[in-house]
């Protein structure tokens, strides 16, 4: 370019080899499939984290999942800074402050991990847009899950609808999956020299009180630790005790699997190799193996289909009239329905941000069935509350145990809350930590404790009676599939008629 002068053209030859990587919910250095792909790409780059109020949701930091979130962010910023390369951390909407700082560090290329959810899919179309018009590369890559929604697919071509099929689809592709290794974890050699106006700021976002206490350690090291932990104890008899929540049976990896903390990849990987290495762990690591499958499943109906983040996946439940009943939205809410295996899981929501899935499955059934509420509320106060709250899973989660789902429950398969607490929490050992009202009970009585034979103070009687719950939501699932047959039977005849 004429009249350039010798340090211009140097500067822009040198900002050809510059990137920057954007993270996201793939919060590692490991086996990061855009920041490998980065660094074959540049000499130099610099690591983003945006915080989007948009991300953080109505909750704010305050949420058990923002301040893991922010617990990972401050984890990756150690790390990174141990290899002498600073975490940048901005703060507003990545459209606007993203090519800023592109400016001011001379980056010409930009990657991420490209996103599941609309809006993060909005999202990232409107930095890439702005981005590509300044003349900036941008490098997407997929990453959250093993698969992509686009991958495994029936004969026809169609998404799969059900679990099992899907399952099976999944393994027959697994062996062209790229695999788990120390090569996938690469980063670009060098860090884009300070100065030029850039944001060298890094603050501790995640607060260490009391709440924060309360969840998992943040951050990739500790996923890792947690994922050899499981592989090397509990994953041995994870087919016989994942039911019970009064065991610890079960990886606990889902919030760092929401936050990319570690990869599935990573998982499968190792679960295969410590079957190898112990074919007697075969039964419980492969029982696991097929959850980390639902969640690739979940992950590719949401993409697939997005507008069950507001409708049923079955359409002929979509008329099922809902209670609004705020007493007992609330009852529930707080762990005060007075059974106590419903109550016991909303307390360890309300107090650890976590829940274990049987109970997930078992007060998401009671909330839709016994108290004929709306999934959709369970869906939003379970995305408030959980630490590893995603849009997929969850969505998968409430729409099954409403029966409205892919592979519903069947709706007139109601859990009776009590026989559910006395198969999978025998000795009540769960209900005894989460409400202390029935902590002397006998057990004989502890899920039904309208049964003993004195008054237990502070605990309350049932908000709603089994059978008469149980026949009323038969009713309304029942009125709502025979609505829409009759719509069904009427479009038919109408179109006949024309
Ligand atoms: C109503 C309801 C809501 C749910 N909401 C969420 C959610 O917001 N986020 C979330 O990660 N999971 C959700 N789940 C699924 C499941 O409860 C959790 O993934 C599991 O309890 C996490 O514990 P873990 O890591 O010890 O799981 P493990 O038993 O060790 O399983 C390993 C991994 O497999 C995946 N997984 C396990 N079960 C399921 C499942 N049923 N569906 C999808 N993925 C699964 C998770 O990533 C999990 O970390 C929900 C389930 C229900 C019934």
């Amino acid at each position: 370019m004429r009249g350039d002068s010798e340090d211009d053209r140097e500067d822009r030859a040198e900002s050809a080899g510059r990137g920057i990587h954007w993270f996201r919910n793939d919060l590692r250095l490991h086996d990061n499939t855009a920041l490998a792909a980065l660094a074959d790409r540049v000499e130099a780059w610099l690591p983003v984290f945006v915080l989007d109020p948009e991300l953080l949701g109505a909750g704010g930091r305050e949420t058990p999942r923002a301040r893991f979130l922010l617990g990972c962010v401050d984890r990756l910023g150690d790390a990174l800074a141990r290899r002498g390369v600073p975490l940048q951390i901005l703060e507003g909407e990545p459209a606007k402050v993203l090519p800023e700082l592109v400016r001011a560090s001379g980056a010409r290329v930009v990657s991420w991990n490209v996103g599941a959810t609309p809006l993060a899919r909005r999202r990232d179309e409107r930095v890439r847009r702005v981005l590509e018009d300044a003349g900036i590369e941008v490098v997407t890559c997929r990453d959250h899950t093993v698969f992509g929604p686009g991958e495994i697919r029936t004969g026809k071509g169609d998404p799969y609808s059900v679990y099992t099929p899907y399952r099976n689809a999944w393994w027959s592709r697994w062996q062209e999956a790229p695999r788990w290794s120390a090569a996938r974890s690469r980063i670009p050699k060098a860090t884009i020299p300070p100065g030029r106006g850039r944001r060298a700021r890094f603050a501790s976002l995640g607060a260490e009180d009391e709440a924060a206490a309360q969840l998992p350690t943040p951050g990739e090291d500790a996923a890792r630790r947690r994922l050899r932990a499981f592989l090397s104890g509990p994953a041995r008899r994870y087919h016989l005790d994942r039911d019970r929540p009064d065991i610890d049976g079960t990886s606990r990896l889902s919030p760092y699997l929401r936050f990319g903390a570690i990869s599935a990849r990573h998982c499968v990987s190792e679960g295969l190799r410590a079957i190898e290495a112990d074919p007697a762990l075969e039964a419980g690591i492969s029982k696991w193996l097929d959850e980390i499958v639902w969640r690739e499943f979940y992950a590719a109906v949401l993409e697939n289909e997005p507008r069950v983040l507001g409708e049923s996946y079955r359409r002929e439940y979509d008329g099922v009239r809902w209670s609004r009943d705020e007493s007992h939205f609330e009852a529930w809410c707080e762990g005060r329905t007075g059974y106590p295996f419903v109550d016991a899981g909303m307390r360890q929501l309300r107090e650890t941000g976590w829940m274990h899935n049987r109970v997930r499955m078992i007060v998401a059934s009671f909330l839709t069935k016994h108290l004929l509420i709306d999934w959709r509320r369970g869906e939003r106060h379970f995305f408030e509350a959980l630490v590893d709250g995603d849009p997929a899973s969850n969505n998968g989660g409430w729409q099954w145990a409403a029966s409205t789902g892919t592979d519903p429950q069947p709706y007139f398969r109601i859990f009776n809350p009590v026989s559910q607490g006395e198969r999978w929490d025998p000795e009540g050992r769960y209900v005894r930590r989460w409400v202390p009202e029935l902590r002397d009970l006998d057990a004989r009585v502890l899920h039904a404790p309208w049964k003993a034979d004195r008054p237990i103070p502070g605990y309350p009687a049932p908000i709603v009676e089994h059978k008469a719950a149980r026949e009323r939501a038969l009713e309304a699932f029942a009125a709502a599939r025979a609505g829409r047959q009759a719509d069904r039977a009427e479009g038919q005849a109408d179109r006949a008629e024309r």
